[in-house]
């Protein structure tokens, strides 16, 4: 089910485990960011259909991290295109020596083909999509990879599995993860700028989700410290 979040951003809440997905129409841009296991990519295709896109036509796919649930459904986008793929340096430079251990594809039975990472991300990255710019903040703990992203001049956020509602965060204890870190990237989430997240897994929070942030970062310090 899509929901829209503004002119040129829909939001797609994850089915079963896969991770949320989000569609974003800027110009000749057709973005994705990140693509659920794959399992339900037919899904997904209906669900692009409703607003004129289908799979066939993706040019861009944001990954927030690399963990499979985010990620496997590249696997059938680069069978129907040529989508341009964007991951952190941390977890791209591995995919793209060969290795796909990190992405956790034996944990959830996903079998991932090895493939490149067109475009490798760093902390103050502007994803420049024309009317739609995303700037790529560095969040690692729940991987060592993991990004936030805000939508230039629109109060929101892609918070990926470091920030969930209601207070919660992602987990820390598959390689790479670590508590200190997620803890230090929560602060600096619940000090920036948003209204609206988007997150990785669970709903979308559309009102003060900044404050929904420094409940995430309280109890993450609660947690761990
Ligand atoms: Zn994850």
């Amino acid at each position: 089910m899509l929901d829209q979040i503004t002119d040129s951003i829909f939001f797609i809440v994850s089915r079963s485990f896969d991770s949320n997905i989000t569609y974003i129409k800027s110009g000749n841009h057709e973005v994705l960011v990140d693509t659920g296991t794959g399992l339900y990519t037919s899904s997904l295709d209906k669900d692009l259909q409703t607003q004129g896109s289908s799979i066939d036509v993706i040019t861009d796919v944001v990954l927030t991290h690399s963990h499979i649930d985010h990620i496997g459904g590249v696997i059938p986008l680069l069978e129907k295109g040529s989508p341009k793929l964007y991951l952190h340096k941390a977890e791209a430079d591995p995919i793209n020596n060969g290795d796909m251990s990190h992405t956790l594809g034996d944990t959830f039975g996903v079998d991932l083909p090895p493939f490149k990472i067109d475009v490798v991300l760093e902390e103050g990255d502007i994803i420049d999509f024309g009317d739609v710019r995303l700037q790529v903040f560095h969040t690692p703990g729940h991987s060592a990879g993991s990004i936030v992203m805000e939508v230039e001049d629109s109060g929101i956020l892609f918070t990926g599995d470091t920030m969930f509602p209601g207070g919660s965060f992602g987990r820390v204890d598959f390689p790479t993860g670590s508590p200190k870190k997620l803890v230090e990237s929560l602060r600096r989430i619940s000090e920036m700028e948003f209204e609206i997240a988007l997150p990785g897994h669970m709903n979308a929070i559309k009102y003060n989700a900044r404050r929904s942030a420094l409940m995430s970062y309280q109890m993450a310090k609660n947690w761990f410290e």
